[in-house]
């Protein structure tokens, strides 16, 4: 992704400003129930990003310990005026991946879920796109994600 193609993003009071300097690994559509609570909507959906790779142009996001549906809970990270959350970490990944919340990007429409996950207490009305890789809860990575990706991940977590 070259700097005129990077993308975005901010919240509702435009405090807190950032860019994406490379594109997700992977984006992810979660219909748990925890992620219809924490968004008010129908589902969440995350950009999975190195931490090094998210530029942050003005503000300071603040970190909001949050529940998930692991049980391991999340830090949820947010805009202190607005409130407006912009990315969160999760238990696994820990501060080495930004999950960016994709609707506070200023093109949110460029980054379509590659998978959607947890399924299995979806909304009935949603209707997942024919062909769509889609999982009752999660997944195996390896079977999900472009090579690439796995081998970025392993890379921000320090794995061999
Ligand atoms: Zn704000
Ligand atoms: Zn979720």
């Amino acid at each position: 992704m070259t700097k005129e193609q990077a993308q975005e993003g901010g919240c509702a009071c435009g405090a807190v400003r950032y860019r994406l300097e490379a594109e997700p690994m992977i984006v992810h559509c979660c219909h748990c129930y925890w992620c219809q609570r924490e968004s008010g909507s129908a589902f969440a959906l995350n950009a999975l990003i190195e931490a090094d790779r998210v530029s942050l142009l003005s503000g300071e996001p603040q970190p909001v310990a949050t529940p998930s549906a692991s049980g391991k809970g999340q830090t949820i990270f947010r805009c202190p005026q607005c409130r407006v959350a912009v990315w969160s970490h999760y238990a696994g990944a820990g501060d080495a991946i930004d999950f960016i919340r994709v609707g506070t990007l200023d093109e949110p429409g460029r980054l379509p879920p590659d998978v959607h996950i947890y399924t299995a207490s979806k909304q009935p009305w949603v209707i997942i796109p024919e062909g769509a890789p889609a999982f009752a809860e999660y997944y195996r990575r390896s079977e999900v994600w472009p090579a690439a990706s796995i081998a970025r991940r392993a890379a921000a977590l320090g794995l061999k």
